[in-house]
């Protein structure tokens, strides 16, 4: 079971990319949206703009520097974020169409090929 789970590719392609606009269905952020920053498929993981905000502690480096609280947009699970189709503005999944052997990510409410 172990075994099957490590050989078998997680996430091989995403249908979240970066710079596209999400909804976030759990957490603290749902219901709120951002654009995508950052997609870590080896993680399964994206990073939303200012959503999953967390405090993240700095300890001082040298002497004589302050310790800090930044906060960071954390990665959240790409299940947990669903594409809002820039046709139809509504959250939807997504369906993937081949045309001319290019993968097409298209709308399943409105089918609209998003890009
Ligand atoms: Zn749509």
């Amino acid at each position: 079971m172990v075994n099957a789970r490590k050989s078998k590719k997680q996430n091989p392609k995403s249908k979240i990319r970066k710079g596209d606009v999400v909804r976030i269905l759990s957490g603290k952020d749902r219901g709120k949206s951002g654009s995508v920053m950052a997609v870590l498929p080896e993680r399964g993981r994206v990073v939303v703009d200012s959503i999953n905000m967390m405090m993240k502690h700095v300890r001082p480096k040298k002497s004589g520097e302050k310790g800090q609280r930044v906060s960071i947009a954390a990665p959240m699970h790409i299940s947990n974020v669903q594409l809002i189709c820039p046709a139809c503005k509504k959250s939807s999944r997504l369906g993937i169409k081949r045309e001319d052997g290019k993968r097409q990510r298209i709308c399943k409410k409105c089918n609209t090929v998003i890009d």
